[in-house]
């Protein structure tokens, strides 16, 4: 129902760094997706929206940072798909360019404290409690509704991979594809790259979104945060630079800077074999580009 019938294409990188190590590299362009709802957040929310309509709602009420690619993913599938939207923007009112994409789609923006943005389901009961049109819809798309969505991603693969790496912030994109892969019992090592400080309780989320074992099945490499959630570093910077440059594809600071980063740092170290087939996943998140400019001395 809620479907643009569109299979993100798969590209070959070309670095020196894998080929002189017999490695393939290839990146899913889920970027391409949408320019608005991007990546995985358009795999988030379809089957999200099916069960919203399913339940006859015409309202999304969501959450998000003033950055968030979620709630700009979500105003514009609302404005697309006939719903309204509400989201509750964390700390106090800012305007930016994210905010404003997300008002031209029609979403309406109430900011709200740190505080209490940080019980959601309350501030949806206190808003929204005897709406019946509204649905909840977590910070982030995390749900398993959402994961399924990503798990949709290997049914668009026709290669064997040895290994498939994704950026991680709710670790709904990591619990969908891991729990496919295991549905399909497949051979293919899943990578999970969390963005944020102290990237294990990603596992966590992952088993809620599925089961211990599937979240056992993924391997986290926690060290890539460059300081916490959109905080970069001179090396994450340069290397974005040079990606871009290289490639014609733009990667960011906040989520798929640093899951490149990772993916080159560790065929340095030679951690991949003779051999082995690499996927990134791009999970989209330009808009987000805006937001960080100033962080990236250009
Ligand atoms: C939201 C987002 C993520 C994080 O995905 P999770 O499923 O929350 O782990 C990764 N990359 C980009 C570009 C995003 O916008």
């Amino acid at each position: 129902m809620f479907s643009f019938d569109f299979h993100s294409p798969i590209e070959a990188l070309n670095f020196p760094l894998f080929s002189d190590k017999r490695l393939t590299l290839h990146i899913k362009r889920d970027d391409l997706i949408h320019p608005f709802i991007s990546g995985n957040k358009w795999r988030k929310l379809k089957y999200i929206l099916q069960e919203a309509a399913a339940q006859q709602k015409t309202r999304l009420v969501t959450f998000g940072g003033a950055w968030s690619n979620h709630l700009l993913a979500t105003a514009c599938a609302g404005a697309k798909f006939g719903f309204n939207t509400t989201a509750f923007v964390r700390g106090e009112e800012v305007s930016n360019a994210n905010l404003s994409l997300c008002k031209l789609f029609g979403m309406e923006l109430r900011f709200v404290d740190r505080t209490a943005y940080k019980d959601k389901q309350a501030l949806f009961h206190q808003n929204f409690g005897s709406d019946k049109q509204a649905y909840f819809i977590d910070e982030g798309g995390y749900s398993r509704e959402g994961a399924k969505g990503c798990g949709d991603i290997l049914d668009e693969l026709s290669h064997a991979y040895s290994h498939i790496f994704c950026a991680a912030g709710t670790g709904t994109t990591l619990a969908g594809i891991a729990e496919a892969l295991a549905a399909k019992k497949s051979a293919i090592q899943l990578h999970g790259v969390p963005v944020l400080t102290g990237g294990a309780f990603i596992r966590n989320r992952i088993a809620e979104l599925s089961t211990d074992s599937v979240a056992n099945t993924c391997v986290l490499h926690t060290d890539y945060h460059f300081g916490g959630y959109a905080k970069t570093k001179p090396e994450l910077t340069d290397f974005i630079k040079y990606f871009c440059t290289q490639t014609g594809i733009l990667i960011e600071p906040v989520y798929t800077g640093k899951l490149c980063y990772a993916v080159f740092d560790l065929a340095k170290d030679n951690y991949f074999a003779n051999g082995d087939n690499i996927l990134i996943i791009h999970t989209g998140g330009l808009v987000g580009l805006l937001g960080m400019e100033k962080s990236l001395h250009l």
